[in-house]
């Protein structure tokens, strides 16, 4: 074990969030051991501002529970504690260990995968089950230093995301933990170590052991946290995406311009710049966008066997909800308002006062707008609609019923020619 002391890092007391300081100091007085760790201690090291706080400690659920009055003990796998701080939730763990202690409490199956880990051990045993080597550093409480058991301080320094163990044995126990290895490298801009890169194109295929519900967590992580080009740049290049948005890796591969991926990295771009800016992204939106060449190749194909525009968008919809629903569990909370974006899309070529003012009142036109702009960025193919709904959008009810004139109908002079037989959206995709 080495001790990294005070003098020697850079953690600073004051940038560590006051609820966890209290946490920490109320374990320690009443005799436990108390570090911060995972996540926050990397973070602080490479000078970052932590998402959430998490404590380590010797101390059992049982005894949190009478150490805190505002405990709460979740987990099924594992029982942890959540000291509740109104909005602030601070994750405290007893020290755990993945070994066998022939107790039966710890089963693994067959191919390796790890289904319960609720064995109790030292620090040395808790740092030892977590993934990276940069996630098991302990900043102890007692003496401000922080501690290291498999050379993680070092790692960090070195900028590398090095899995502790054997990685394929590492995988197969969790094979979230590739998920967790492209995130990381997006997010901290760390290299992935070379053992650890090595097995992930091999097993990418473990994804399909994974509950759906949680992968529809862990992308949202990916794609939510800020680093969603990288992300997905990184889940292309080790043959990740292709387990986790199969139809988007078929969607982009038949779309011989490359209209399609442009869309969808500058939607990603956007996205990263949201969050960037603290303005929020809606899971809705998000898959609108991640699915979005796959369900316009579905539409693509329904309309060459000659479906109206109107009922290829509805099965093009349930098509490709379904199909992502044997990978990723979406809930239909979300599932809908990403349907209700794709299908107002070709609502935008109109100029029909009831139809101008029926989207305007819709409760997604915001979100279907700005989808319809982030397509726009590619391709100035609907230049003159986006104009026309940008200045609409600026008018008050008044100027709109001026516009429109007293009896309705369409925009003067700004109509667009009326459409002969079947509307399309212009798409080129090649048939499957
Ligand atoms: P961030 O919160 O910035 O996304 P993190 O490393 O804190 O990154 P969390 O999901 O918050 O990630 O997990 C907290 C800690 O729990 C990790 O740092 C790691 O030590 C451990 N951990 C999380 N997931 C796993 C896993 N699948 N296998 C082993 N250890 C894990
Ligand atoms: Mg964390």
């Amino acid at each position: 074990m080495r001790i990294i002391s005070r003098d020697q890092h850079c953690i600073s007391r004051r940038s560590i969030s006051p609820n966890a300081l209290r946490v920490l100091y109320r374990l320690r007085d009443a005799g436990f051991a108390a570090y911060l760790v995972g996540g926050a201690v990397r973070d602080l090291l490479l000078g970052r501002n932590p998402k959430d706080f998490d404590v380590a400690t010797d101390a059992t659920p049982d005894q949190l529970k009478q150490l805190f009055r505002n405990c709460r003990l979740i987990g099924r796998r594992f029982r942890l504690a959540h000291i509740v701080f109104g909005q602030e939730i601070i994750e405290v763990a007893t020290f755990r260990a993945n070994d066998d202690d022939g107790s039966g409490d710890r089963k693994v199956h067959d191919g390796g995968l790890l289904l319960r880990d609720n064995v109790y051990g030292s620090i040395e045993d808790d740092a030892i089950r977590r993934d990276f080597t940069t996630n098991a550093l302990y900043y102890a409480i007692s003496d401000f230093s922080v501690r290291d058991y498999i050379g993680g301080f070092e790692d960090v320094q070195q900028r590398v995301l090095r899995l502790i163990g054997d990685p394929e044995q590492r995988y197969r126990e969790d094979p979230v933990r590739m998920l967790r290895a492209i995130r990381l490298s997006a997010k901290l801009e760390f290299a992935i170590e070379e053992a650890t890169a090595e097995p992930i194109a091999r097993l990418a295929g473990l994804l399909a052991e994974v509950a759906p519900a949680r992968l529809f967590e862990e992308t949202l992580k990916l794609f939510l946290s800020g680093h969603a080009v990288a992300s997905f740049e990184g889940l292309e290049r080790f043959g990740l995406l292709d387990m986790l948005l199969p139809q988007v890796v078929e969607a982009l591969r038949s779309n011989r311009n490359g209209a399609l991926r442009r869309v969808l990295i500058e939607g990603l771009r956007s996205t990263d710049a949201r969050v960037e800016a603290d303005e929020s992204v809606s899971p809705a939106f998000l898959f609108a966008l991640l699915l979005w060449p796959a369900y316009c190749r579905a539409l693509a194909v329904l309309q060459s066997q000659g479906m109206s525009l109107e009922e290829a968008q509805q099965r093009a919809a349930d098509r490709v909800t379904l199909n992502q629903m044997q990978t990723i569990a979406l809930p239909r909370r979300f599932s809908l308002p990403m349907r209700e974006i794709w299908l107002m899309q070709p609502r935008f070529s109109t100029r029909q006062r009831k139809r101008v003012f029926r989207l305007l009142a819709h409760p997604r036109f915001r979100a279907a707008y700005d989808f319809m702009m982030l397509r726009q960025v590619v391709s100035d193919e609907h230049a003159a609609d986006m104009a026309f709904w940008r200045e609409v959008q600026q008018k008050s009810g008044d100027e709109l019923a001026e516009i429109f004139g007293p009896g309705g109908g369409a925009v003067e002079g700004e109509a667009p020619p009326r459409r002969r037989g079947r509307r399309r959206l212009t798409i080129t995709v090649d048939p499957e």
